[in-house]
């Protein structure tokens, strides 16, 4: 499920965390290869979301993890600092909160966001 999450750092930066997802199945995988999969799921991350700046950060993970049909599902974070990206970010989950909603994934997304920076910047 893609995701982008409004976070503030520890250190009270406002950001956001953009998440994608893909999920390839054996004859897929057989094909193209584990590493094509994590790479078009980093490529998917940032076309989505229009994001120059994350493309530019170097702090993004990618989480592997088996399926149930013998694939590979493959995660993709990237913590991002862009203005645009809060914003739109920020427009999200009001339309959410609107219908009195939220990410079912938002709080492990910020979960993820205060440990990833907490690994970049030796704080924590
Ligand atoms: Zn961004």
């Amino acid at each position: 499920m893609t995701l982008i999450a409004t976070v503030t750092l520890p250190d009270g930066t406002p950001a956001v965390v953009h998440q994608a997802e893909q999920t390839w199945d054996k004859r897929l995988l057989a094909q193209y290869g584990r590493d094509a999969l994590c790479r078009q799921v980093t490529e998917e991350l940032f076309a989505i979301f229009l994001c120059v700046a994350g493309q530019a950060s170097s702090v993004e993970t990618l989480t592997v993890t088996p399926d149930e049909k013998d694939g590979l599902r493959v995660e993709a974070r990237a913590l991002c600092a862009a203005a645009s990206c809060r914003t739109e970010a920020e427009q999200y989950e009001q339309q959410l909160a609107a219908r009195g909603q939220e990410h079912p994934e938002t709080a492990e997304a910020r979960a993820w966001a205060a440990r990833s920076h907490a690994a970049t910047t030796g704080q924590g």
